[in-house]
């Protein structure tokens, strides 16, 4: 009789960028992996501005995990939300999307479970001024964009349309940023000539930032470029602003002297904190580990939680040498966690080297044609800038269909401003009563 042996049992917290990179590095590894994601679909974060913005769909951003791994005959994905990480018994306790429980027992844990928007306190902001970290929040935020204008057109009074046409970004890191240029791009060329009450290029983009500078990660260079392309491109940049309050109808900020000011805008997208998703709390409870003021995990060098040296955590919820929260390091780190268990089990017994991230650099695109990108001592912006963000983009997109999608709709995009992704849904006032999300109501007899 053959005796089986029970494969080294490896459970991925997260099917992002640092998720999917453990998973690979451990493909050929004779160990049973199992990836938990909340999400079925592995998603590109760093494109969600052009799913909101109607350049790219959200099938050419987000590819079905299992698809991407369909080829990793030892990882199994399951669609559940980790929720408690027993330590004692090596239990990951998980909710199904129906609320059912799962338990999944773990030999190694790789926490690679991302960081999520944080409204610094003030959650009830949430309701008027999304964030950008879903696909979820791209398809609101292209909701709202491209209703904003529509509402403009039926607007009783020239008050009430201005209010349509004014937008608020607050946050001026890479995604305030594009998302400023991309709405000016919108309302200047886009939807040139579609509406008859207004003409759409005069909508005003407002960007709050409260340091002095927009990008300042990119170093005074750049963020002073970058600086004056958006205002080049109409955008109004607000410096050294703090949002104090967002309703329905706007925004208040606060400046430096404390004197307050109250904007009438009917469109808010807040892309200014990030935050650890609960679980970082349930690990930090169950193990004792440090989290920093975000939430993030404190880790040893190598990526591991002191005394529990079978859990490692990776990407953007782990804390370490003050690493930004970059897709690069994600991947890195990812990739680390998975080869330090497929060292492990190949019965390697040198201690690992610590984790070494490798800067390749960042990336902004501001509009058509105009980038930045600091790599090492190479700073680039302006068409330079935006060729090389093409290239970086285009490198790292998952899977050959949608790079080719990709390269389809940037050419039509850059060449014709035209957006082919503009379509938004919203609910039907006539719906049946009762048709709630969830589980459709049995058919009556005939
Ligand atoms: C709008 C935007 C633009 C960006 N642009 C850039 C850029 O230009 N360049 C760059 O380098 N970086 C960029 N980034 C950052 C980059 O995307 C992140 O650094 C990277 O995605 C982090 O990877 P991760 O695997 O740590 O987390 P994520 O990619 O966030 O993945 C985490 C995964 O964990 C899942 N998850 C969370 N909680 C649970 C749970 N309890 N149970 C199960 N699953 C869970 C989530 O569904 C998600 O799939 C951008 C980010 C955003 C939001």
């Amino acid at each position: 009789m053959q005796d089986h042996v029970t494969p080294r049992r490896v459970v991925i917290l997260g099917g992002g960028f640092a998720g999917l990179f453990a998973a690979r590095a451990l493909r050929r590894s004779p160990v049973a992996v199992t990836v938990i994601d909340r999400r079925a679909h592995h998603l590109f974060q760093p494109l969600l501005y052009q799913c909101a913005s109607g350049i790219l769909s959200e099938g050419q951003i987000a590819q079905p995990l299992r698809a991407v791994l369909r080829r990793h005959h030892n990882v199994s994905c399951l669609l559940a939300e980790a929720t408690d990480v027993d330590v004692e018994a090596r239990l990951v306790h998980a909710r199904r999307p129906d609320g059912g429980a799962l338990a999944l027992p773990y030999d190694d844990l790789i926490v690679a479970v991302g960081m999520r928007q944080s409204y610094f306190g003030h959650d009830e902001f949430a309701a008027h001024a999304p964030g950008m970290k879903t696909l979820n929040d791209a398809l609101d935020i292209r909701r709202r964009l491209y209703r904003a204008f529509e509402m403009a057109e039926t607007a009783p009074d020239a008050e009430e349309r201005q209010q349509w046409l004014t937008f608020a970004l607050v946050g001026g890191g890479p995604t305030g940023v594009e998302l400023a240029g991309q709405i000016r791009e919108i309302a200047g060329h886009t939807l040139e000539r579609e509406f008859q009450t207004f003409d759409s290029a005069q909508a005003r983009v407002l960007l709050f930032e409260g340091s002095d500078e927009v990008l300042g990660a990119f170093g005074r260079p750049l963020a002073h470029r970058a600086a004056r392309t958006l205002q080049s491109l109409g955008v109004e940049l607000h410096l050294g602003t703090k949002v104090t309050d967002v309703d329905a109808h706007g925004l208040t900020v606060q400046d430096r002297d404390g004197a307050t000011t109250r904007f009438e805008v009917r469109t808010v997208l807040w892309t200014a904190g990030v935050e650890a998703p609960p679980i970082a709390a349930a690990l930090a409870r169950a193990t004792g580990v440090t989290q920093d003021r975000a939430g993030r995990i404190a880790v040893e060098p190598d990526l591991t939680i002191p005394g529990h040296p079978e859990i490692r955590v990776t990407g953007d919820v782990m804390s370490l040498n003050r690493l930004p929260g970059l897709a690069e390091v994600a991947m890195q780190s990812g990739a680390y966690a998975g080869r330090v268990v497929r060292h492990a089990v190949e019965g390697r017994t040198k201690q690992p080297k610590p984790f070494k991230y490798w800067d390749l650099g960042s990336a902004a695109y501001i509009a058509r044609g105009r980038a930045v990108v600091k790599a090492g001592p190479l700073h680039l912006s302006g068409a330079t800038g935006w060729l090389a963000w093409l290239f970086i983009h285009l490198a790292f997109l998952t899977g050959f269909r949608s790079r080719l999608g990709a390269v389809l709709s940037w050419s039509v995009a850059f060449a014709t401003s035209s957006r082919r992704e503009r379509a938004f849904t919203q609910p039907d006032a006539d719906a049946p009563a009762g048709r709630a999300p969830g589980p459709k109501p049995p058919l009556s007899p005939p």
